[in-house]
């Protein structure tokens, strides 16, 4: 077996190994969402193409397929290039040069919440530390509007909740566990404390155990029908740890009060530190390479998204995403890289979306591939190697290729160059 790096999901597990015998795989360590990611992968080992025309499929060459995807992109003078999430930092890169050779509008489907959260002032406080820190020192550890057990299935078992730590000699017996949810999941088993609260009132909470922790008010009755006991208990177990680690997800981020869960998330762990005590507060995206597109967007445009190549500079707009202009149909071609965007999309935007003509570059199967009227399938990562993405906990990781040394020639980078060149070669002759 070799020893490889699964991308199932942003933690990247580098502990895991596999091999093929007879065209099957064979895992170690993977959990069930990366066995499956692997085994998907593997079949596509080159990249393909197909055109479609009038409800009709043909295979194509790379070639054909690339001058029918430049005869879409320049029928309009402002295309939307967006997806991104499962892209390598490469491929990002290559698209934002993509869009600006394009005059086109950049952005990602770190849009759909995760650009907000990363635009928070929450990040002032200096929550830096990796998921081997939180190994290491995390006593008290929070799952907070989100269930690793789904999505991110290793979190506790590599980082979060099983393992022993510099600081946590019995593991999970050293640790305390909450989780705090609108229903009742899988990671409450191995919760100490299990709080289940109304659909939208995560800040009521988070400010009524700040306001608890500061003296400035007391408990002395239930709070969203939590009865007053439990609510202690919690307070209890924060002031007692030495290091607080709160993973909030999507319950905090998708609930329509992004910034208003996020300044109560950031009033709890000042609250913590002005008692002395190390807290840290980190996102839980469970999409591949989040992190990625919000850093190297930011990198080569100095915004993490919605960027707009119309002019001779880029143009920021943020709090003013892809998702407000599809609702306007200002775009009547996209390019999606990666994601299966419309079955990711709000009903409006994906309808807005389909409405354009599309050209997609990743992995086959899934409604935006179907949809697209020409689809250059390219392989994973995971296959290709030498390729990088961002983890959860913004650690940059290379891949190896998989499952020998040969590297197919083109991926999802190489692909982006070459429609590049051919568009600037039909553009500006060169
Ligand atoms: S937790 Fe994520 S990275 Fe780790 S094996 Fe599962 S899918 Fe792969």
């Amino acid at each position: 077996m070799k020893d490889i790096i699964c991308n199932g999901c942003s933690l990247f597990c580098d502990d895991v190994a596999a091999e093929t015998v007879s065209d099957e795989v064979k895992s170690l360590g993977f959990c069930r969402l990366g066995h499956v990611h692997l085994s998907t992968s593997l079949k596509v080992q080159e990249a393909t193409a197909v055109v479609r025309e009038n409800g009709r499929e043909r295979n194509v060459s790379i070639n054909d397929a690339l001058e029918a995807a430049c005869d879409i992109l320049l029928s309009d003078e402002h295309p939307l290039l967006f997806g991104w999430s499962s892209s390598s930092n490469e491929a990002i890169r290559e698209g934002l040069v993509l869009a600006a050779a394009l005059g086109g509008y950049f952005d990602s489907s770190t849009s759909l919440g995760p650009l907000q959260a990363m635009s928070h002032s929450i990040h002032d406080l200096k929550l830096d530390i990796d998921l081997e820190y939180v190994r290491n020192n995390g006593e008290f550890i929070i799952y907070w509007g989100n269930d690793p057990t789904e999505s991110l299935h290793r979190h506790p078992s590599r980082f979060a909740v099983l393992p022993r730590g510099e600081k946590i000699p019995e593991g999970i017996e050293s640790r305390t566990i909450g989780v705090v949810d609108v229903r009742e999941t899988e990671t409450m088993k191995m919760a100490n404390h299990r709080i289940i609260i109304p659909v939208g009132s995560d800040s009521e909470l988070l400010n009524t155990l700040t306001s608890e922790l500061s003296g400035t008010t007391s408990i002395t009755g239930p709070v969203l029908g939590i009865p007053v006991v439990e609510l202690l208990g919690l307070v209890r177990g924060l002031q007692k740890s030495d290091c607080t680690v709160i993973f909030y997800g999507s319950g905090i981020i998708n609930s329509g009060h992004t910034n208003e869960n996020l300044s109560a998330i950031a009033g709890l762990v000042k609250a913590l530190r002005n008692n002395g005590k190390e807290a840290y507060a980190m996102p839980m995206f469970p999409e591949r390479n989040t992190m990625g597109a919000v850093i190297t967007a930011n990198e080569v445009a100095s915004s993490p998204g919605s960027i707009d190549y119309s002019n001779d500079e880029p143009v920021t707009t943020p709090g003013f995403t892809a998702l407000q202009k599809l609702a306007t149909r200002e775009f009547k071609v996209s390019l999606i890289a990666g994601d299966d965007v419309l079955a990711m999309l709000p009903g409006p935007a994906a309808k807005a979306l389909a409405q354009t003509q599309l050209v997609y570059i990743g992995p086959p199967g899934g409604l935006t591939d179907k949809r697209a009227a020409v689809s250059i399938h390219t392989p994973d990562i995971l296959i290709m190697g030498s390729r990088t993405m961002t983890r959860l906990d913004m650690i940059q990781v290379e891949f190896k290729p998989w499952p020998d040394e040969h590297v197919a020639p083109l991926g999802m980078t190489e692909v982006l160059i070459k429609l590049r060149e051919i568009i600037q070669k039909r553009t500006t002759g060169k």
